[in-house]
Formats: C-alpha cells, structure tokens, sequence
C-alpha cells in the first residue's frame, strides 16, 4: 500500500479556515520545516504577500463556493525564502457526521513553466527594443537622407547660379563670348551636315566721343540702351551677346544672308533711338552667313570675316552693314 510521503507530488491537508494539519515529505522539501512546525499553522505563512493576496480575495472564495479550484499558477514561499512557483489544485473533502471537512491540496512546481514565461517576456522586450532601435536609426537615416539631398539642390543651385554668371556681361545682362561659343558648338551639326546661319558683328560708331564728352558713367547708360535695342530686334531663339567694350554680336541660327540683312536694317533703326548728348547713335555692321556643310571651327570663321566687314563698313563712312564673301569652306 503506498504511503502518501511516496507520491511524488507535493501534498498538503488543512482545515476550511486554511490552517495546516498536514504535508507530506515532497511539500516539507518546497518549503521547509518540519510536520510539527507547520502543524496548526495559517497557510498563508506558506505564501509570499502578493500571492496571500490572490489566495485571500480569488483562491479561498472559489474554494468554499465550488469545492475545488484547479491549475491554479502561484507561488509558495521556498525553504530558502525564495518563492516558488507551483501549479495547485484543491479539493473540499466533507468530513461527515462527527469530523470537520478538509481541504486537500496536490501542488507541482512549475519552475521551468516560470523559466519558459521569464524568456519569453523578455525575448519580447528585446525584440521590442530592437524595433525600437530600428525605427529610431531608419528615422535618422531618413532625415540625414533629406539633409543631404537638401544640400545637393543648394548646391546644384549654387552651380546654376555660377554657371549663369560666367555665362553673363555684368553691365548690360547680356550673355557674353563664352556663352556665344557654347551656343555655336551646340548648333553646329556634326560634320559634314549642311547648316544655315548669320552672324552680325555690331561695333558702336564714335563711341570713344561719348565717353569723352559725357563721361564714362553716361557711356555706360548708352550701353545698356543699346543692348536693350539688340536684344529687341531679334527673335527669341537668336542670341545676343557683348563680345566686350561698345561691340556684340547677333547670332541669328538657321538665318541666311538675306535675312540676315533685314535683321541688321532692324537693328541701325532700334539703334538710332538710343539718344546721347551727341544726337543719335549709329552702329557698323559686318554681317558673316553661312550655308553649307559644317566643318572646321565655324565660329572662327564667322568672327573673323564680320570683322573684315566690319572694318569695311567703318572705313565705307560707318551707320552701315557690309556682308563678308561667303567662304566656300570655313576650314580653308
Ligand atoms: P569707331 O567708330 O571707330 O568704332 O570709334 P570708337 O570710338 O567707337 O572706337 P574706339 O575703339 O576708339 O573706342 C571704343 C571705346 O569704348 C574706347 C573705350 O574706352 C570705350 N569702352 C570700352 N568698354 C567700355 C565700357 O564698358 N563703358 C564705357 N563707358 N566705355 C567703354
Ligand atoms: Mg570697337
Ligand atoms: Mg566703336
């Protein structure tokens, strides 16, 4: 017949107020002490405070109302003061006609149940953590990103408004040589291919007399006006630029010669309402077209011949345009 000290399962019996009348020896190993210590003893001494607690306001109520409470997850307080963690089931024994009821318990530690909950919590607070983290340096990464993109459009702005300015005649706000060489070798096809296009070279007659009678500040103002001119007697693709001092240059892409010339005939008229102290102002014209293949430096080409006819329209008694021969072919 087996005893109940052999069941390997801790065992307790109380009365229905709860005090211990007796353990087996798996119970005594859990929380220490002796039969007779325990013997008469409230079981809350068994419990640590928040488990009393529970016992007080769930566990006993439940017992006397359904006789039995079952897989009930507490502590016990250890032989050693440390609580325990147990699994506990309860029964209501009716005592009969001449004996009290009891109440008995059958308790299972549960420590690794405890362990198990333990690493669950807190692989979930590390994983939490972890989100956490992840959220807060993609957040980082996020606003570094912006910034940085933030200061690429400066300083592609930046860029913008460099490039523009070298591009750029700070007196008058006309586009200056280089931004006549970057128009040219754009257009200019690739070789080989034909291609039509003007080119007045306009030179400001007298203009040293201005300066000398008005002063340099008024020659200014006359600049300014006269690039206003220019600017007005073209279209809106045809560049107009100050090639330096009281001389520009019309680029007049996919213009012929003849057209050329009535642009030129625009221009001595736009440019005769400029006034200075010295009546009107008069400009000379070499005007260079070309039309044929493109080859060689064609900008050279054009340059150099307006100039010549520039010169000839200087030395013909200036306020005139005189047109260049057209070359056969500008490389030669
Ligand atoms: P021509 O009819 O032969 O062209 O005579 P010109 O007086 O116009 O020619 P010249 O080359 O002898 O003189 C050009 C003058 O333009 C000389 C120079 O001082 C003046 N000049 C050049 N750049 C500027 C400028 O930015 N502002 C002013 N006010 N004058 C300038
Ligand atoms: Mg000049
Ligand atoms: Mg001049």
């Amino acid at each position: 017949m087996l005893a109940v000290d052999d069941i390997p399962c801790a065992m307790m019996v109380t009365d229905v107020q709860g005090r211990v009348q007796r353990m087996n020896l798996e119970f005594l190993r859990i929380v220490g002490g002796t039969q007779r210590h325990w013997h008469g003893r409230p079981m809350e001494e068994l419990l640590p405070p928040a488990a009393r607690i529970f016992a007080q306001t769930y566990m006993f109520p439940m017992l006397l109302h359904a006789q039995g409470v079952k897989e009930l997850y507490l502590h016990l307080l250890g032989a050693d003061g440390v609580p325990v963690p147990v699994m506990l089931n309860a029964v209501r024994k009716r005592g009969g006609a001449d004996a009290e009821d009891l109440i008995v318990w059958a308790v299972f530690v549960a420590l690794e149940r405890s362990r198990f909950e333990a690493e669950l919590i807190k692989a979930r607070a590390d994983a939490e953590g972890l989100a956490a983290r992840l959220a807060a340096s993609s957040e980082q990464v996020e606003r570094l990103n912006h910034e940085l993109s933030q200061r690429a459009e400066r300083v592609e702005q930046r860029n913008r408004e460099l490039s523009e300015l070298s591009l750029t005649d700070p007196l008058t706000g006309l586009k200056n040589r280089r931004a006549l060489e970057l128009a040219l070798h754009a257009w200019q096809p690739t070789s080989g291919h034909a291609c039509v296009g003007s080119l007045l070279l306009v030179d400001v007659d007298h203009f040293k007399r201005i300066n000398d009678a008005c002063g340099h500040p008024e020659g200014d103002r006359v600049l300014v006006a006269l690039a206003q001119r220019l600017r007005a007697s073209v279209r809106a693709t045809d560049l107009v630029i100050r090639l330096g001092g009281e001389e520009f240059v019309l680029w007049l892409p996919g213009a012929d010669a003849g057209i050329a010339r009535s642009v030129s005939e625009r221009v001595h008229e736009g440019v005769r309402a400029v006034r200075t102290a010295l009546g009107a102002l008069t400009v000379s014209v070499g005007l260079a077209a070309w039309n044929g293949p493109a080859d060689g430096d064609l900008l050279a080409w054009l340059l150099g011949s307006a100039d010549k006819a520039l010169y000839a329209a200087k030395a013909a008694g200036r306020a005139r345009t005189i047109a260049a021969e057209q070359a056969p072919n500008p490389s030669g």
